[in-house]
């Protein structure tokens, strides 16, 4: 589970397996599945699959681990199935993911993308903090607790109601920095 549980994966673009990620989460979805009794139907499963899929191979993104709309995801499933996907099952299969917590939802860029630790958190659904690339849209998810624990306690001190925790940093990865400056130096 080497790549799999390293943030650093991520930003690793093609220099990666990233096949062995994807294996690695549909095993640990289907395992905490079964521990806790929820369904994973052959649907939620592959559009599991299609999350951890990432943007298509020849998109602008080098890297899998970019977050995927649900308007690709529903165009994909249909071109498999050779029918067209109906939108209310694919989001109803979208929100099962969200409240296992197998996945998350990219507010920013209204996408969704696969949870790199969801065996981390029992609780389910749970929210983390994003890094994630303007350039080729790679996002890596790195949960500190001590950002939880400071945004939870200010949010208390203030009397606020906490509804979603995600918090979403833009930046730009490491290999679109370097490509920048081959870019630049060209
Ligand atoms: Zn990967
Ligand atoms: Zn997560
Ligand atoms: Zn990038």
């Amino acid at each position: 589970m080497s790549a799999f549980d390293n943030a650093s994966a991520s930003f690793a673009g093609a220099r990666h397996d990233h096949g062995a990620c994807v294996r690695g989460a549909l095993a640990t979805a289907a395992r905490l599945c079964a521990a806790r009794g929820a369904r994973l139907t052959p649907l939620r499963r592959r559009v599991l699959e299609l999350v951890w899929r990432g943007h298509a191979p020849g998109s602008h993104a080098p890297g899998n681990h970019a977050p995927v709309r649900a308007y690709d995801l529903l165009a994909r499933l249909t071109a498999r199935e050779q029918r067209p996907a109906a939108p209310p099952t694919v989001y109803r299969a979208l929100e099962f993911l969200l409240a296992q917590g197998l996945i998350h939802r990219i507010e920013s860029l209204n996408a969704y993308v696969g949870c790199m630790n969801p065996e981390g958190h029992p609780e389910g659904a749970h929210g983390g903090q994003f890094l994630i690339c303007s350039d080729c849209g790679a996002a890596a998810e790195v949960h500190d607790p001590r950002v939880d624990a400071a945004v939870a306690r200010r949010a208390e001190e203030l009397g606020f109601a906490v509804r979603r925790k995600t918090i979403e940093v833009e930046g730009v990865c490491p290999p679109c920095q370097r490509r920048q400056e081959r870019d630049h130096d060209r």
